[in-house]
């Protein structure tokens, strides 16, 4: 398995967050490119870049991972926050490509007040945007949790969105909190298969390019997005084993996105690889 986590940026500059990684015992790391909760594009001028490039080059790890800031909504009702959010996310493709970032995550938005079909269409929108925007970097949608005006949380949503934006380059990240506050039984290892079962039958698993690994505080179907560390939430010992040796699932790069501190996610890592050894 391929396993990291979302690790923040030091003062020292974006490279420390290769650092962090590293002392989680990574393999792969995810950082934000700009502020997580600011509408400022990353701005990073040559040396900022030469510096990131050569500390990724030399730890090795990959693929490396950006996160869009959370301000961002691609399916927004308000004109304003869509139109900032297209800057945002085509400023934030290009400083992707530009530091050598493998994948940015995007979460598929929600559409408040809108009807779905509005929502979805300007989500679809966006996305195209982004990925006729990239180069190196691909362009993945993260699924949510089901809460209320989501425009994708299930495979079934996503196909309806994958299908519209009609583009093969669009990836898919899998949540595994959000899954199972969608209500995904993801506790259970019937319920691990029905979901690798569903991507394959939507053709959804060549699209499959990152899981975020993350226990759920709330119980299934709660459609409350409240992340645990691995063992601490609903998700438990079977869900876990039945996820870390699923076929589908495990042959993506899977990142922690949980609130432990280094040396937590430095073991749940561990515990996660145990899982996924044969025995
Ligand atoms: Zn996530």
């Amino acid at each position: 398995m391929i396993l990291g986590a979302h690790v923040r940026r030091r003062h020292t500059g974006i490279e420390g967050a290769i650092e962090e990684a590293e002392l989680r015992g990574a393999d792969c790391l995810q950082i934000f490119v700009s502020n997580p909760r600011a509408w400022a594009a990353p701005r990073y001028d040559g040396p900022q870049v030469g510096r990131f490039l050569d500390a990724l080059t030399a730890s090795g790890l990959r693929p490396c991972v950006a996160h869009l800031s959370y301000v961002g909504n691609v399916a927004s009702w308000d004109p304003t926050t869509l139109q900032r959010t297209r800057e945002l996310l085509l400023g934030t493709v290009h400083a992707c490509d530009a530091l050598g970032v493998d994948l940015l995550v995007v979460h598929a938005g929600a559409g408040g007040p809108q009807d779905r079909d509005t929502a979805l269409g300007a989500a679809v929108e966006s996305f195209r945007l982004a990925v006729s925007e990239a180069d190196r970097t691909r362009v993945v949608v993260e699924l949510m949790a089901g809460t209320s005006g989501a425009v994708a949380s299930v495979p079934s949503e996503a196909e309806e969105l994958c299908t519209a934006v009609d583009d093969e380059r669009l990836g898919i990240c899998l949540d595994t909190a959000h899954l199972f506050a969608a209500g995904v039984p993801l506790d259970v290892a019937d319920g691990v298969e029905g979901l690798a079962q569903e991507l394959r039958a939507r053709a959804l698993d060549h699209r499959l390019a990152l899981v975020h690994a993350n226990d759920s505080v709330f119980e299934r179907g709660a459609r409350r997005d409240r992340h645990a560390d691995i063992g601490d939430g609903q998700i438990g010992e079977e869900g876990w084993r039945a996820l870390a040796n699923d076929p589908v699932l495990g042959s993506v790069p899977w990142m922690l996105e949980t609130p432990g501190d280094a040396d937590r996610q430095r073991r749940d890592i561990a515990h996660l690889r145990r899982l996924a050894a044969p025995d």
